[in-house]
């Protein structure tokens, strides 16, 4: 077996370098990946301000009633072009 301490440890490092390589490969994957869903999902949340999932087939101005077909944007987004008001999703 081992003749002193030394020895030991001549023989037990490598594989405790070797154990806290892989921890800290381990640790920065799990780190980046961590870092990786933190920017992702805010653009997945910034989607739940919106009642409805998807953009709206029309919008319908909220102060004069004007409709406008397939706005390219949630209603929210845009102003009547007739009068400037509001507009809302028209299901
Ligand atoms: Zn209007």
């Amino acid at each position: 077996m081992f003749r002193d301490v030394d020895e030991f440890i001549n023989w037990l490092w490598p594989k405790l370098e070797w154990m806290l390589l892989m921890a800290g490969i381990t640790g920065g994957l799990l780190g980046i990946a961590y870092l990786v869903k933190m920017f992702t999902s805010p653009s997945s949340q910034g989607q739940s301000q919106y009642r409805y999932p998807g953009l709206p087939r029309k919008c319908v101005c909220m102060e004069c009633g004007y409709v406008v077909e397939n706005p390219g944007k949630h209603c929210i987004e845009i102003k009547c072009p007739k009068c400037g008001g509001r507009m809302r999703r028209l299901e």
